[in-house]
């Protein structure tokens, strides 16, 4: 569906037309798109290619998509209608910044007059943070992340249970070489729109991320979560195996337990075993780096738990001692048995313990890959919503003015400007674009009361109702998503 632009477009004598919604300036053919796909060339007018996206709330279920009708005609009032929220996806952008938003949009809600500020911005200083459920290890820290050869980012501090990479940012888009810059654009914008992309790690993994997808690592599609570190697993699970093993290691690239040393043990009154652990003690029970990172056991290069121990004390240790290792999700475990030399001796689990086995795997989450957009909104897009663009930053930190990424709630970050943060998979499909300078293109919508538009300086004589539009696609709103227009909304996320 195509929507007609409101942006002028210049005729040239060629029939050609220039488009002016980025630095680019395209100058388009008939019957063609500009360079980013978004404008195209339709018999001598500059027309949106990707359909204006509004948002329904729904009534009652029904399917994905509703009509929308835009040409009820204006009486020159508010809109009434809370039921219809513009997004800024497929809206258009402006350029140079002064001009006002492409829409700016009043509605009436609960008796008070709303406003709706609609731009496309466009964002060299942006990336996506990516967190990656696994234990397996993709990369040392700051490593870089290459797509197609390209450094488009690098791997950042590992969280609980997750390994993060830090892609885009200015240095990549702009910063280094024009083929870094166009596939580190590419990479993002794939990644917002929710598809997979592959990378590599220097030192490390290879990856296929997908937002909202288990993630792959090196051809391996990720299952679970761990349930946490080796001493957490130890902290929750003790009490399931007393009296029915003597000891249990939990196998982890952060912090490996030993049951019987560790307090969970003490308590419940664990003799001690005599085993002797490699690796470096932090408190009793707990251990740090007992192998290196890896694919292995607990995201570690064991493949043979033995691997990890030392001799048993033979002045505390016994035969037939009952030993169980298990790494952090469940996924590998193995039981043993100390023979008369006090040497740990393979034996099949017996089934008093499969129960807690089990428990850990089903104690773990769904691995996932989550993909956040980050992008930075206190800068010159705010002219296009006030010739004041202070005030802007301000409303927003004092939650007067609610910022949205394409109907999806965002997290602002505390501190100057109005960066934002926004999980991806909230957002309609393709709700990303870009341009070649190389930047991403994402929908931000500011919503506030009229009356503090006006205050702030905002572009009254651009303000129209929803039924002043011209048409669009209308989809309804995300059932978890909180309604932008409802009372408070702006408190909710603001950081
Ligand atoms: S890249 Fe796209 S938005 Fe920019 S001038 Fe060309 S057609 Fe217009």
């Amino acid at each position: 569906m195509t929507v007609p632009s409101e942006l002028p477009a210049a005729a040239t004598a060629d029939d050609k037309i220039r488009c002016d919604a980025c630095p680019v300036m395209c100058y388009i053919k008939p019957g063609m798109a500009g360079a980013c796909d978004r404008y195209a060339n339709d018999d001598g007018r500059l027309v949106r290619v990707d359909p204006h996206v509004l948002l329904e709330r729904a009534v009652s279920g029904g399917g994905d998509l509703v009509a929308f009708g835009g040409d009820a005609g204006w009486d020159g009032g508010v809109v009434a209608g809370p039921e219809r929220f513009v997004t800024a996806i497929g809206a258009g952008t402006t350029y140079p910044d002064y001009k006002p938003a492409p829409f700016i949009v009043s509605s009436q809600v609960d008796g008070v007059d709303m406003v709706t500020v609609v731009t496309e911005g466009i964002f060299s200083y942006c990336g996506v943070k990516v967190k990656i459920d696994t234990d397996r290890f993709v990369g040392p820290e700051q490593a870089s992340v290459r797509v197609a050869g390209e450094a488009v980012g690098h791997v950042t501090t590992g969280e609980y249970g997750s390994q993060m990479l830090s892609l885009g940012g200015v240095h990549h888009l702009t910063g280094g070489s024009k083929k870094e810059g166009r596939v580190t654009c590419d990479a993002l914008l794939e990644l917002c729109n929710g598809r997979p992309v592959e990378m590599t790690v220097d030192g490390g993994a290879t990856l296929v991320i997908e937002a909202g997808k288990a993630p792959r690592v090196n051809g391996q599609l990720e299952q679970r979560m761990r349930v946490g570190c080796g001493s957490a697993t130890i902290g929750i699970f003790a009490k399931q195996w007393e009296g029915k093993v003597d000891e249990v290691v939990v196998v982890d690239d952060h912090i490996t337990g030993v049951l019987s040393e560790h307090q969970a043990g003490k308590l419940l009154g664990i003799a001690e075993t005599g085993i002797r652990l490699k690796g470096r003690r932090s408190t009793p029970g707990r251990y740090f780096q007992v192998a290196q990172p890896g694919t292995g056991w607990g995201g570690t290069d064991i493949d043979d738990p033995l691997a990890i121990l030392g001799a048993f004390d033979p002045k505390t240790a016994y035969p037939g001692l009952r030993l169980l290792m298990v790494s952090t999700t469940g996924e590998h475990h193995a039981y043993f048995e100390l023979d008369e030399s006090l040497r740990p001796v393979p034996r099949d689990l017996p089934a008093a313990l499969v129960e807690s086995v089990e428990r850990i795997s089903e104690n773990c989450e769904p691995a996932l890959a989550t993909v956040l957009f980050i992008g930075g909104a206190g800068g010159s897009l705010r002219a296009g919503v006030t010739e004041n663009p202070v005030r802007l930053t301000r409303s927003v930190k004092d939650a007067l003015t609610y910022v949205t990424c394409g109907g999806a709630p965002v997290y602002v970050w505390p501190g100057g400007g109005i960066t934002f943060m926004v999980d991806v998979t909230r957002l309609p499909a393709n709700a990303f674009g870009y341009v070649p300078t190389p930047a991403l293109v994402a929908p931000v919508e500011f919503t506030l009361r009229l009356d503090d538009y006006e205050a702030m300086g905002g572009h009254m004589g651009h303000v129209r109702p929803l039924s002043s539009l011209g048409g669009g696609l209308g989809l309804r709103h995300r059932d978890d998503n909180p309604w932008p227009f409802s009372p408070q909304a702006a408190r909710r996320s603001h950081g």
